[in-house]
């Protein structure tokens, strides 16, 4: 599931090949994913550029030399490709934008739970979602009173776009084993000094992720990553184990989602 880092790493794909090209137009083989009318949205892109982007977790938004911006909301799978020729057309382009100049950036959305949609004000869409700053804008002061005054398990609060935006569940969990912090801590029981190491882990893991570009293979082997068994056969020697102590990692479950855990690092 593309998370805040391969969403940052799309960003600065469509940053380098879309930006300031007139759209000649847009082509959708499935309105259902659309959250505004194919009519409006294929009348307000004609003409316009995009000029910029600005990213909040998980969500991308385009802004056009106009007044609205674009949202690309990327689902399970979602993903950017830019291409001139048809026979490079990649399988699931499902929506086209045609520029003027002759190249085509696609939507890829193979399972169809992608989205894009005309936004009219970034910031009070995200105020209407509930969603907080992007985990790499949010200040530790701001982090710090959020969580002083949440009740639940430390886990479920990061989980809440609305403490923090773009932290999903492998970030979670690799934040808290970093931070040496227990998943089901309660949040507002969290030290001073915890509260800023789950900070610094959450800046430190989320910056690793963008820099290698969401690759775990080359994530650094001290990640608690390597443990869930996603890297390629070199990394099998980490599966299920704590990078650290070589402890078997605990899997259990917190608000119904999968967590692992090194039980000697990471105590109640
Ligand atoms: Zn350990």
């Amino acid at each position: 599931m593309p998370e805040l880092p391969e969403v940052e790493t799309y960003r600065r794909y469509f940053e380098e090949t879309s930006l300031n090209q007139p759209i000649a137009d847009v082509l959708v083989e499935d309105t259902k994913l659309l959250t505004t009318d194919y009519d409006i949205l294929s009348q307000k892109l004609k003409n316009k550029s995009f000029i910029g982007t600005k990213r909040v977790g998980k969500n991308l938004f385009a802004q056009l030399d106009a007044p609205f911006w674009l949202h690309f909301h990327f689902g399970m799978t979602g993903d950017l490709a830019y291409f001139r020729d048809n026979e490079d057309k990649p399988r699931f382009a499902r929506i086209i934008f045609r520029f003027a100049n002759g190249f085509k950036l696609g939507f890829l959305c193979p399972r169809k739970f992608e989205r894009i949609g005309i936004i009219e004000n970034v910031d009070e869409y995200l105020k209407s979602k509930k969603i907080n700053k992007d985990a790499l804008e949010i200040s530790f002061d701001e982090l710090n009173d959020i969580l002083s005054h949440r009740k639940a398990p430390i886990k479920s609060v990061l989980l809440d776009q609305s403490t923090v935006a773009g932290i999903g569940n492998w970030i979670v969990d690799e934040v808290l084993f970093q931070a040496r912090v227990h998943p089901e801590k309660l949040s507002f029981q969290l030290s001073d000094n915890k509260k800023m190491a789950i900070f610094e882990s959450m800046r430190f893991v989320i910056q690793t992720a963008i820099d290698k570009q969401a690759n775990y293979d080359e994530f650094p082997t001290d990640f608690l990553i390597h443990a869930r068994g996603w890297g390629s056969t070199q990394m099998a020697q980490l599966i299920g184990k704590c990078p650290n102590c070589n402890e078997k990692v605990q899997i259990i479950k917190v608000g119904g989602r999968t967590t692992f855990l090194c039980p000697s690092q990471q105590k109640l």
